[in-house]
């Protein structure tokens, strides 16, 4: 096999040390014994249009795009999937053969399907999906709820004008709860989720004391360092059913590797253990 044979991906973020998705997909290449390689790369913003548009010569098949570069892919992908683009922004990208390059977000899918792992009845309960947070996440999170057939999702940010944002976007099934007084509306939540980064090990904590919160509320926060946030421990003490964060960056991961390499990965218990070393 020729070098240009070697299927090759990877991250680009700036800075990029902190990402497990390196360990992730070589976790995957090595029980999946492939001969590929994904690499992670520390790209600034200026430089990103010029990196992108070489790595298929390189021999790239494709590559995620992390913190702070997720909405700059978009506007320089020559193809943008509708998910993509009602999100606003990109995490996987694919080049062609002839170095077109397509954009996508499997945010919202990570987000489902280690939800549908972690708590199966998720969507049993009949009150709203309370989400915290209107970031980027955020909007991935709305947009797979809402596809999901959540009709009825409650939105709290620290600023008001970034939820209301998120309302134009995605209409009516959105409401807005007051930031400063989200503990008091809780109590017909059935699904809780925190996409903020608060509560991120050395940050500030949530400021909830989910006083109000049933415990037949299922809750889940995307941060997942550390692994049970306050967040978590906080709700499962009240008999909540917890999913934690970490699933979602596996299961993001999953449709990418696909495309790149051609073999589905799993998620399993030993990915785990091994993106937590
Ligand atoms: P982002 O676009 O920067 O949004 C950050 C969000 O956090 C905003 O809603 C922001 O509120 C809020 N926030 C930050 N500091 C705050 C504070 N001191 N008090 C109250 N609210 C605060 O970031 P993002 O891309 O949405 O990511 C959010 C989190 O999700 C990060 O921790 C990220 O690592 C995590 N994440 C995890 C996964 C996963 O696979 N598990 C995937 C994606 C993201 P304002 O609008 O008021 O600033």
């Amino acid at each position: 096999m020729s070098a240009a044979q070697i299927p090759l991906a990877g991250v680009i973020g700036h800075p990029i040390g902190h990402s497990k998705s390196p360990k992730l997909h070589g976790h995957w290449l090595a029980t999946l014994g492939i001969s590929g390689f994904y690499i992670p790369m520390d790209v600034r913003s200026d430089d990103l249009e010029t990196v992108l548009r070489s790595l298929p010569k390189m021999g790239f098949r494709g590559v995620n795009v992390t913190i702070p570069h997720k909405e700059q892919a978009l506007e320089i992908a020559d193809q943008v999937s509708v998910l993509a683009a009602r999100i606003g922004a990109a995490n996987t990208l694919t080049f062609d053969t002839n170095g077109v390059i397509h954009a996508d977000n499997t945010d919202g899918y990570g987000f489902l399907a280690n939800l549908d792992a972690g708590a199966s009845n998720w969507q049993t309960g009949q009150g709203p999906s309370v989400v915290l947070g209107a970031g980027g996440a955020a909007r991935a999170v709305i947009a797979a709820l809402l596809d999901r057939g959540v009709s009825r999702i409650q939105l709290a940010n620290r600023t008001r004008a970034r939820a209301e944002g998120l309302k134009t976007v995605f209409g009516d099934c959105v409401s807005i709860l007051d930031w400063d007084a989200v503990d008091v509306s809780l109590e017909d939540a059935s699904l809780l989720v925190n996409t903020t980064s608060l509560g991120m090990t050395g940050g500030d904590a949530l400021p909830m004391t989910l006083e109000t919160l049933s415990p037949d509320c299922v809750v889940t926060d995307l941060v997942y360092t550390p692994l049970e946030t306050e967040l978590l421990k906080n709700a499962r003490s009240k008999g909540c059913q917890t999913v934690d964060g970490l699933g979602m960056l596996l299961h993001q991961g999953v449709p990418g590797f696909e495309r790149w390499f051609g073999v589905r990965p799993d998620v399993t218990a030993e990915l785990r253990s091994v993106v937590l070393t």
